[in-house]
């Protein structure tokens, strides 16, 4: 078996599709992507390609290599999301090919279902509170939501107490007994996150995520020795060297996107890493449904898993949503706050390849707010 052709699908609302096919009619599916900058990961790709045409796809392990050093220059977003794309493909033409879902080429799975979570927008505390009474009713067990919008480098008290209002208002409708997460999202200054991080101590979040940037990590360990909660990070992360220095810090959980830290490989590798350390895995993936098919095969196999994200539903998702993409919405389904292991081979979903080419000839150009401070400075988004 041989790889024979390559190809890129540009998709609303902010997506890029990767298709594998091989010499005997074995097809893989992937998501090559670096929200906003989806052209240029399909650049890579394509570049990519030119070792990858015939050649045997079921080397995934030797291809990861070549291609994530073989350049030599390596690392950074757009080459580990372009390996990412390409190694998810991998993975679901290797199980078609053997007949068996990807969780049992990983050692088999470790549970029968993935516990995930559900997204909550909206600014003020009435809205927070009619999305988390929604999420609840159908069953979700957990929920993460923003903490704030733009924030200050040093945030007023009325900008403290305004997130732990939301986080308390979100705290009461899901009760005690189910989970939130609060997304700071890269936007708070060091002296800031030192705040918010004892302010929000009394909803007792499950975790707080990206509490810092990834170029102020050199101030992580003493977040988590000041933090009273759960910290977490990895989004903006894309290998095991990007991941051991958060983890030596102390983060409690991990959050490598499958479709940018170098595929279903390295972040099975990542998650070992993490088990090392104690910390635990909780993969993002606010992309498509052939990402959160990818997530969920690692989910399912690795012990040290908490919690999925997906996008289903989510407040910014304009022009098509993650199940116009896929046949069958079964495999994705969710269940008490829970998506069901499946045993169909390869990823195991079935992309509706016929759409995803009409959605090509749209195309998008998905470009991230930029946001300003009141002074017309940039502002962390
Ligand atoms: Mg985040």
């Amino acid at each position: 078996m041989k790889i024979d052709r390559i190809e890129t699908f540009l998709v609303p609302p902010r997506w890029l599709f990767c298709r594998i096919a091989t010499d005997d009619g074995v097809v893989g599916w992937g998501e090559p992507v670096v929200e906003g900058r989806a052209e240029v990961v399909r650049a890579a790709v394509e570049v990519l390609s030119e070792y990858l045409i015939g050649a045997d796809p079921l080397r995934i392990e030797h291809h990861w290599q070549v291609l994530s050093k073989g350049g030599f220059y390596r690392g950074g977003p757009v080459l580990a999301s372009a390996v990412a794309g390409i190694d998810q493909a991998l993975w679901d033409i290797a199980g078609k090919a053997y007949g068996a879902p990807v969780h049992a080429l990983l050692g088999g799975p470790v549970r029968d279902r993935a516990r995930v979570y559900a997204w909550v927008g909206g600014d003020e505390p009435g809205e927070v509170v009619d999305a988390v009474a929604a999420h609840v009713a159908a069953g979700m067990t957990a929920v993460k939501m923003n903490a704030c919008g733009r924030l200050a480098p040093i945030p007023t008290p009325a900008e403290v107490d305004q997130i732990v209002d939301r986080a308390a208002a979100a705290r009461e409708a899901l009760g005690p007994d189910r989970d939130l997460a609060l997304d700071l999202h890269g936007r708070a200054t060091y002296p800031a996150a030192r705040s918010i991080v004892s302010a929000v101590a009394e909803v007792r979040p499950l975790l707080l995520e990206e509490p810092l940037l990834p170029e102020h990590g050199a101030r992580l360990a003493d977040l988590v020795a000041s933090s009273p909660v759960p910290l977490a990070t990895g989004e903006r992360l894309y290998s095991r060297p990007d991941f051991l220095p958060v983890l030596q810090a102390g983060v409690a959980v991990v959050q490598p996107d499958p479709s940018h830290a170098g595929g279903i490989s390295e972040v099975r590798r990542i998650a070992a890493l993490a088990e090392t350390h104690g910390a635990l895995l909780a993969p993002h993936c606010p992309l498509g449904p052939v990402a959160l098919a990818a997530s969920l095969q690692v989910a399912l196999a690795t012990p040290n898993f908490l919690i999925q994200e997906h996008s289903m539903g989510i407040h910014y998702h304009t022009g098509a949503d993650l199940l116009d993409y896929v046949l069958d919405p079964e495999p994705l389904q969710i269940v008490d706050g829970h998506i069901r292991r499946t045993e169909a081979p390869g990823l195991g979903v079935t992309v509706d390849e016929a759409a995803i080419r009409r959605a090509d000839q749209r195309g998008h150009a998905w470009r991230n707010p930029v946001w300003q401070h009141p002074d017309g400075s940039f502002a962390e988004w």
